[in-house]
């Protein structure tokens, strides 16, 4: 454990190299909490790279917590579109409402005023507190987990709870006071570019002399892996319809139900956003997905709809390893479903849809350009 004058040299070490060596990111160029819990909330489930461009999007549309908690839910979840995890942009607008309606539009710069935000849990809340306001609160997620795991050369199951509560009471008392926000990002930054998750590049290591892992040899090995979840392999059949215009037909986004989620649940697969008419299946996919449209779309005179299979694609959602099926149907008119929208087949972003949805749409004109519509 590093006390004293080790602590004192560990700290200084670890600042000086982030503040020379940190990535310019978008995010770091400002102290406004509103960007900051932004850019936290999408890199929750999101690599660096991949978030900036929605990030910088994001704000263009809505650059200020008044903008966000105003806007249509529909448009906040268009330009998440992509990103996955719908969840997060839901409690971001949800949280935007509250900060407007309790906190006077300004982000709580208490810690049980954050907690109380929906999507905001305690690393979130250290680190935007942190940044923000200088707060004093050490940063736990799995990177910094693992730093800590590796200069403590601690080999247990690191999310058992017990040993949770000591790697943050470890964080607490490792957090520089003077640059709680610095101190914070520089604990995330040597997790996320030198002790990586594989090969750490303890040779670049600002704080190689500190680590019991690299001293016994067995930083790579740490920390030690978790028991995954075993794969769940699901398959969807989906109807793309198209007219000679070519449009389509999006089916709304499911409502929410406190039914427990099975691993076939479509409405959780398509992130309860719009849609195609999807089904789960085993067995003859095209039957039973011909038999759900007639139960789906009862009022329509013209149903013989003739299946076109757009291929197989992969999908993958947690631990779900999910082929789609998706068939495409050419009509000359697309029946009328109460609630559900025409949009273009080639833009279909012009609803917010999930990632699965988009594959299946790709499939479906993949095959539309050499399959005439019905006349
Ligand atoms: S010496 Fe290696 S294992 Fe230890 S903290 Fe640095 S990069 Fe990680």
């Amino acid at each position: 454990m590093l006390n004293g004058h080790a602590l004192a040299k560990f700290r200084k070490q670890l600042l000086g190299w982030f503040r020379q060596f940190q990535r310019d990111l978008p995010w770091r160029r400002t102290r406004d909490p509103y960007r900051i819990w932004l850019s936290e909330i999408m890199l929750q489930q999101t690599r660096v790279a991949a978030a900036i461009p929605y990030y910088e999007r994001f704000l263009q549309r809505f650059p200020d917590v008044q903008a966000l908690a105003a806007a249509p839910p529909e448009e906040v979840l268009r330009l998440w579109s992509g990103l996955g995890y719908y969840s997060r942009a839901r409690n971001l607008q949800k949280a935007a409402q509250q900060i407007i309606a309790k906190h006077a539009g300004q982000f709580p710069t208490r810690m049980d005023e954050a907690l109380a935000l929906p999507g905001i849990g305690n690393y979130t809340a250290a680190a935007i507190l942190s940044i923000a306001f200088g707060e004093k609160h050490a940063v736990l997620d799995g990177n910094v987990a693992r730093v800590l795991a590796r200069l403590g050369a601690i080999r247990d199951d690191l999310r058992e709870a017990q040993r949770w509560q000591e790697l943050q009471k470890e964080a607490d008392r490792l957090l520089e006071p003077k640059s709680p926000g610095d101190w914070n990002q520089a604990m995330m930054e040597l997790g996320a570019t030198v002790c990586t998750p594989k090969s750490p590049q303890c040779l670049l290591c600002p704080v190689a002399q500190f680590c019991e892992g690299r001293r016994l040899g067995i930083a790579e090995s740490l920390p030690e892996k978790r028991k995954k979840r075993a794969t769940v392999e699901v398959t969807l059949a989906a109807a793309v319809f198209a007219d000679g215009e070519g449009q389509t037909l999006l089916f709304p986004p499911p409502k929410n139900t406190k039914e427990k989620a099975s691993a076939d649940h479509v409405p959780t697969l398509v992130s309860r956003m719009w849609h195609f008419p999807t089904l789960s299946v085993t067995g003859e996919p095209a039957a039973k997905l011909i038999a759900y449209l007639h139960k789906l779309i009862p009022d329509v005179r013209d149903r013989k709809w003739q299946l076109v299979p757009a291929g197989k694609v992969r999908h993958a959602v947690t631990y779900r390893a999910i082929t789609l099926l998706p068939f495409l149907i050419n009509v000359k008119k697309l029946p009328r479903v109460p609630g559900a929208r025409q949009v273009p087949l080639g833009d279909i972003s012009s609803l917010p849809v999930s990632n699965l949805t988009r594959k299946v749409a790709r499939a479906a004109l993949a095959v539309a350009a050499f399959v005439p519509a019905k006349r």
